[in-house]
């Protein structure tokens, strides 16, 4: 657990709703040595991984994995929301609390065999990102480990994911939700 940058991210209680701790990061990314040591830690354990692509989860996804595809020299491939991408695409819907969503990524952006790092900025129940390794492996890409910032065990997601089988890398955890 990095202390320095768990001190780093902001709480803020009650948003978007009352109850919700809201982890925020911003203040972490404009703290230059935040943001240095987010990428360069992220970076530094999967250089020698034989990393292809890495695949960010929209939006705060774009931010970590854009920076550490550049430095690992791999290629960046974002999942969106639906509707955005504007090429064929692979759908995967997952639960919300209320309801239900779905993201998509480009049906020709990921190669059979790709050994894909998937970012996050945060793992919560975990169902975003459940989806998002499912859709890397509905391309036939191999999810090496899907990586946050933070990390909120108590949620659940990390257990879930766990229990499917995938590997996660968390830079911090915070207790609760
Ligand atoms: P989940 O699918 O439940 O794991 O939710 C993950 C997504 O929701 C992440 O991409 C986060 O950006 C956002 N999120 C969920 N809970 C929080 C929270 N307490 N603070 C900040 N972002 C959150």
């Amino acid at each position: 657990m990095l202390r320095s940058i768990k001190e780093k991210i902001r709480t803020i209680p009650d948003f978007p709703k009352k109850g919700i701790q809201f982890r925020d990061i911003t203040t972490l990314l404009k703290d230059p040595d935040g943001l240095r040591d987010t990428i360069d830690t992220i970076t530094n354990r999967y250089k020698d991984q034989k990393i292809d692509v890495v695949v960010g989860i929209e939006a705060r996804g774009f931010i970590l994995g854009s920076a550490v595809a550049y430095c690992l020299g791999v290629g960046f491939v974002p999942v969106r929301k639906k509707g955005k991408l504007p090429g064929d695409t692979e759908r995967m819907e997952y639960d919300l609390e209320y309801g239900r969503d779905e993201i998509e990524i480009h049906r020709d952006a990921l190669k059979y065999g790709d050994r894909v790092l998937l970012i996050d900025d945060l793992l919560a129940t975990g169902g975003t990102s459940l989806a998002a390794a499912h859709l890397v492996e509905k391309l036939g890409g191999k999810v090496v480990e899907i990586s946050f910032i933070v990390d909120l065990p108590d949620v659940g997601g990390h257990a879930r994911i766990e229990k499917e089988g995938y590997s996660i890398f968390a830079l911090c955890e915070f207790a609760g939700d």
